[in-house]
């Protein structure tokens, strides 16, 4: 058999396709398709992520929006089923820049940190929320070829030990929303197509 198409992926998933439909994805997928079994896994994290977050609009439709999405592009591996972790490196941290500028309008502002690693910028900034000692979280993560499927729909994770506390889906420009974040030092793991990107010990708190 063939390679499926996302829908039937989707379907696969959400387990209505017919039996016979079933069988047929799921000897491809044992047969060993590194294709497929990458984009299910990625269609498995995002419909997982749709169901555990508050997103601005229904699952059906970021599914359909998705799907939208990558037929735009040329079908190819939207996820290497076996990924590298790899540790982000900081590059910015406006924090540290409050002696050579206005520290009272950095402050009033926020945070932003910039963070780089493998052919990706991440960009985060911390507003101050309420209630208080909650903060929210606005960042982008940016690739450094415009190549904007690799970053769209990626999840978000803020662990604190081994545990993830927070997650949330990037959309189609990368960007993600964490919203009331409890202070505390988290590290964030993003998900992408060809690795893992870690950033280790992130303070979140009021500035
Ligand atoms: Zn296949």
């Amino acid at each position: 058999m063939a390679c499926s198409s996302i829908e039937t992926l989707v379907s696969y998933l959400e387990k209505t396709l017919d039996a016979a439909s079933t069988q047929a994805v799921a000897s491809h997928i044992d047969s060993g398709c590194s294709l497929c079994k990458g984009t299910l896994e990625w269609l498995q994290m995002v419909m997982q992520a749709l169901h555990t977050n508050e997103l601005k609009e229904p699952p059906r439709q970021t599914v359909d929006r998705l799907i939208r999405h990558f037929k735009m592009a040329k079908r190819k591996p939207l996820w290497q089923p076996v990924r590298r972790l790899v540790a982000a490196a900081l590059m910015f941290d406006s924090t540290q820049q409050l002696e050579f500028s206005d520290a009272r309008s950095v402050q009033g502002n926020g945070k932003q940190l910039l963070y780089q690693a493998e052919s990706y910028d991440i960009d985060i900034r911390f507003t101050p929320a309420r209630p208080p000692n909650t903060t929210n979280i606005m960042g982008q993560v940016l690739p450094h070829e415009s190549d904007f499927e690799r970053v769209t729909a990626i999840l978000i994770e803020l662990y604190q030990g081994d545990s993830a506390l927070l997650s949330t889906l990037t959309d189609h420009l990368g960007v993600f929303n964490l919203r009331k974040v409890p202070a505390g030092l988290y590290d964030f793991k993003i998900q992408l197509p060809d690795c893992i990107l870690a950033i280790h010990a992130v303070s979140v708190a009021r500035p």
